[in-house]
């Protein structure tokens, strides 16, 4: 089972993600962890983020694995743990940038799609482009949003109890600014893909969110059982 959960920063889809993984025994791929991590390795590298040969070659260079449980998945980068790495702002705005680079998604898009295949039982993929990129054909399709406000509020919060120094109004204007570059890009824009589920989580808690997920993957696993 293909388990796609695509939307905008904030809107939950790592933790719903991981939930869902573990409820249904699942491997989980946070897929934006990659593009971080390929970000990271143009950094690296020396490559300025817009020089496009110099990013894509850096990416190509690189080795980027994810091991471990969902809720301690580690990010290995040319085998160092950079997991907490590439959660600071910087890296969050570099992977946005590099994400917009055609040849650096394709490289993603297989790694992806190998590491989604690899369990018999399947897997659950969060991203952007999951659903109309990556696995088009997934048993179940999540696009999870909320108001630009409330995504904030939640990751700001996130990040101070991380200990990650930032402020509400940063916060907001980042992930607007990513947001904002992640619909307008060429290659494999944030869209809600036609098939998709959507969930506003702005006014649920996440208990809520993850009943009706729930509920909808039994939905499809019954209906499934009876083809
Ligand atoms: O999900 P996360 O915020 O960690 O993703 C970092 C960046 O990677 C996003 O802002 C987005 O630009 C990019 N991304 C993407 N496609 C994905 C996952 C992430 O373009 N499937």
């Amino acid at each position: 089972m293909i388990i796609a959960i695509d939307g905008p920063s904030g809107a939950g889809k790592s933790t719903l993600g991981k939930m869902l993984a573990k409820e249904f025994g699942l491997l989980y791929l946070d897929t934006g962890a990659m593009y971080r991590a390929a970000a990271l390795a143009s950094v690296r590298a020396g490559a300025a983020l817009d020089d496009e040969k110099a990013v894509i070659e850096a990416v190509d260079r690189s080795d980027i694995r994810l091991e471990g449980e969902p809720d301690s998945l580690k990010v290995l980068l040319d085998g160092q743990d950079v997991t907490t790495d590439i959660r600071t702002l910087d890296a969050a705005q570099a992977a946005s940038i590099v994400s917009t680079i055609s040849e650096v998604r394709s490289r993603m898009v297989e790694l992806q799609r190998s590491i989604g295949e690899q369990d018999k039982k399947g897997c659950v993929l969060e991203g952007r482009d999951i659903g109309s990129v990556v696995f088009p054909n997934a048993d179940i399709k999540f696009f999870l949003t909320a108001k630009p406000e409330a995504r904030a509020r939640r990751r700001f919060e996130e990040d101070r109890a991380k200990g990650r120094e930032s402020t509400y109004e940063k916060t907001l204007a980042e992930i607007n600014e990513r947001d904002e570059r992640d619909v307008s890009r060429d290659d494999s824009p944030l869209v809600i893909a036609e098939d998709a589920v959507v969930i506003d989580t702005s006014d649920l808690d996440l208990t809520e969110v993850f009943e009706q997920m729930l509920a909808k993957v039994r939905e499809r696993q019954s209906e499934a059982a009876k083809v």
